[in-house]
């Protein structure tokens, strides 16, 4: 498990629709790995692979808020089969724009097809905090950010003040 930097916005990785992972074998599971080390060690409760530069669809989560690994998930090409008509508000931030936060209105729940870090192919229905994580996460798989849901000017707000951050604190390599 190695921690991993974290891409700030701007990256043009993280703009890039990622690719559907064929098998999923070790290196998948290290990814995977590095992917969880790197959003506990945040603190996150949820990360995607392009956030790390891998274009692979593959994120983790873990909404628990908890120390333990115990319910962290790890959801390889996951797809979106239902949403349901009751939408939700939430407050977003996300760990490649950091200290950035806005309100994003997506649908309360979602039934999401994937396949877990053993290769088994699950569906799962998930609610609450869970539900706004696993969109924002595949958004992030198809080059999308929250931003991207909020009015341009204050999206044109958020970038000004990244690629500032980005400067001040030499992530502009
Ligand atoms: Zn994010």
């Amino acid at each position: 498990m190695t921690v991993q930097k974290i891409l700030w916005h701007p990256d043009p990785h993280l703009k890039k629709k990622c690719k559907l992972i064929g098998s999923v074998d070790d290196a998948t599971r290290t990814l995977a790995d590095d992917l969880l080390a790197t959003m506990y060690d945040a603190p996150g409760v949820g990360l995607a692979a392009p956030q790390i530069g891998a274009i692979q669809r593959m994120f983790v989560m873990d909404c628990t808020a908890k120390e333990d690994d115990a319910h962290a998930m790890v959801l390889i090409n996951p797809e979106i089969v239902w949403t349901s008509d009751d939408t939700n508000v939430y407050n977003e931030g996300c760990l490649s724009l950091p200290e950035q936060y806005a309100d994003v209105e997506r649908p309360a729940e979602v039934r999401v097809q994937y396949l877990d870090r053993d290769g088994r192919e699950i569906e799962e229905q998930f609610d609450g905090l869970w539900a706004t994580c696993a969109q924002h996460e595949i958004d992030h798989l198809n080059g999308k950010l929250f931003i991207d849901h909020i009015s341009g000017l204050k999206r044109t707000m958020f970038t000004r003040k990244m690629m500032k951050m980005k400067k001040e604190r030499n992530r502009d390599e």
